[in-house]
């Protein structure tokens, strides 16, 4: 890819809401990721990457395919573990002030409090209320009032209840795209995580689904922080409180949407959001 022209005037394509700005609210930072370096083998996937993310905040990730969103995002939780030749070889990401790549740190402990929402929706082959209690099951909770009230608190919060309260024993494999996205969702909440990251949960989506899962994104920052992965851009302007613009595995631009998307500082950003590459 060659780099970015910047030409003196630009079309705008991509519509701000108002109330994406969150300048108003001082929150303090949950996640704080500092100098952070990042290899695949001996190929440098993220370079010294420094952000800071805001308690029930949104915060969107942006850039071009193969930028490194998905592996920062990864980083979060220590997804990346599970790939031999991944590896941090610089730098601190902190949760609440602790080093998650520290040995000490309990990784399933860590996933816990840091959920995740794939791409695809990814429901096991059980039922809807299996899906939900499956976690918890694992963790040794029984109790079969206290599992049907975090079925009914985790559907709701994923705004399914309604939908689902009448077949919650049918198999989770008969339900919508959109459905088994919200229901992994519903999954995600149901260890009362801190943190949500979503990698591109609305890229197998219809455009109603989609919206559905952006209201609901909208209200889980009441109760969560959120990291979401989109190439959409659309997307990131209507979700996010701050936008992280990434380019050759380097952050760019971090700021808040708005700022991004109508005044950001970086040329590079610019024609990104601009819709002049990637
Ligand atoms: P994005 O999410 O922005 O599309 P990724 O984080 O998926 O980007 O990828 C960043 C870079 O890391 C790319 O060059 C990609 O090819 C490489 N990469 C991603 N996953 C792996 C992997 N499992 N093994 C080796 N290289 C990878």
């Amino acid at each position: 890819m060659s780099d970015p022209v910047v030409p003196t005037t630009v079309p705008r394509q991509v519509t701000v809401p108002a109330a994406s700005s969150s300048s108003a609210i001082a929150t303090r930072n949950v996640i704080e990721i500092e100098d952070l370096d990042f290899n695949y083998g001996a190929s440098k996937a993220l370079h010294d990457i420094t952000l800071n993310i805001r308690e029930r905040e949104v915060t969107a990730f942006i850039g071009p395919s193969g930028c490194g969103k998905s592996t920062l995002l990864r980083c979060l939780n220590r997804m990346n573990d599970l790939i031999d030749i991944a590896k941090v070889t610089a730098g601190q990401i902190r949760i609440d002030g602790v080093n998650i790549y520290d040995p000490r740190v309990d990784v399933i402990e860590l996933r816990k409090r840091v959920g995740m929402v794939f791409q695809k929706s990814n429901p096991f082959p059980k039922s809807i209320y299996e899906n939900i209690t499956y976690g918890l099951r694992i963790q040794g909770r029984k109790n079969k009032a206290e599992l049907d009230e975090i079925v009914e608190r985790s559907l709701r919060g994923a705004a399914l209840w309604d939908e689902v309260k009448d077949r919650l024993h049918e198999s989770a494999l008969g339900m919508s795209g959109g459905q088994q996205q919200r229901l992994c969702i519903a999954r995600a909440i149901a260890v009362e995580p801190e943190i949500i990251l979503m990698d591109e949960p609305c890229s197998a989506l219809d455009p109603i689904a989609t919206a559905k899962v952006e209201e609901l994104i909208h209200e889980l920052k009441k109760q969560f922080t959120i990291v979401i992965v989109t190439h959409n851009m659309q997307q990131a302007a209507r979700c996010s409180d701050r936008t992280a613009f990434f380019y050759l595995g380097r952050l760019i631009e971090y700021a808040e949407t708005r700022t991004i998307f109508m005044n950001p500082s970086n040329p590079q950003t610019e024609a990104y959001v601009s819709g002049r590459f990637g």
